[in-house]
């Protein structure tokens, strides 16, 4: 079964749906070889919650497990940067409650598959925001919007309506504490400081974003602060949550790890 996921994995065309996936399983055990079966564990479905700092690579491992499970992902802190976007964009006092109560009336996100890369991208009333939400202004903002109550509210509620059906990855700060406490996989990833304000520089530098390397890492030390003391869904480690640590091993490595966990989870559901 294992080597089962990594067919998917290893398949060019991302592109699939179920039907896709059923033709590529191998024919299971007992089975003559003339029908398509789908690995049973493979129908069950569960939630793999992803949390820690920023920028220590949550969402990049995020996207590879939900292409080989088949699965959904959902960024969240995309979510909260998009509102963030839109109160900037507005000119929203988000100090005052009033002000952050009515404009959130008016702000719809959505998920949207793109051509690109097969992930959905984030969409604020609509727009496709998921380059704009980038910028270090908005990253400036984020933690401050993300830690109003009401904000919470409005973005948790949909993430918990987003992964009812299962068969998710979510990656967030929050996600195994409090949008999903009963999600069968948790990971808490870490890295260094350093490390991670280096790949977030990176980031910026490859997609024309001019930042420097001292901005960035006082960026994430401040969000790290305020997203770790905040009084609502502090960025915290669930007891039940499996660490892994991303300074010193590669994306392939961390990314086998987690597969082999949540098949383990998968197949025991
Ligand atoms: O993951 P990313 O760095 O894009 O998240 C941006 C910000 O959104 C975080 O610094 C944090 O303040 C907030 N966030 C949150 N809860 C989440 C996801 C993100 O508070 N579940």
């Amino acid at each position: 079964s294992f080597q089962f996921i990594k067919n998917l994995r290893s398949r060019k065309n991302r592109k699939r749906n179920w039907q896709d996936t059923l033709c590529v399983c191998p024919p299971s055990e007992g089975d003559s070889g003339g029908g398509i079966t789908a690995p049973e564990f493979l129908m069950n479905k569960i939630i793999i919650a992803i949390d820690g700092h920023s920028s220590c690579g949550k969402s990049t491992v995020a996207k590879a497990l939900a292409r080989a499970l088949n699965y959904t992902y959902i960024d969240t802190g995309a979510m909260y940067r998009a509102i963030t976007l839109y109160f900037l964009q507005q000119k929203i006092d988000y100090k005052n409650h009033e002000a952050v109560a009515h404009a959130l009336k008016q702000i719809h996100l959505s998920f949207i598959k793109s051509d690109s890369d097969d992930m959905p991208q984030i969409h604020l009333n609509g727009m496709n925001v998921e380059d704009l939400v980038r910028s270090l202004e908005v990253a400036g903002h984020v933690s401050a919007v993300a830690a109003i109550p009401d904000v919470r509210k409005f973005a948790v509620k949909q993430q918990q309506e987003m992964g009812k059906e299962k068969g998710v990855v979510m990656d967030g700060r929050d996600i195994g504490t409090t949008v999903f406490p009963d999600a069968e996989l948790k990971i808490y990833m870490t890295a260094s400081p350093e490390v991670r304000a280096d790949r977030r520089y990176k980031e910026l530098l490859a997609a024309n974003k001019p930042a420097t390397l001292k901005d960035v890492y006082n960026n994430l030390m401040e969000r790290d602060e305020q997203d770790s003391t905040r009084s609502v869904s502090p960025l915290r480690k669930s007891i039940d949550a499996i660490e892994v640590d991303t300074s010193h091993i590669t994306r392939e490595q961390q990314l086998s790890f987690i597969l082999n966990l949540a098949e383990e989870r998968i197949k025991k559901i």
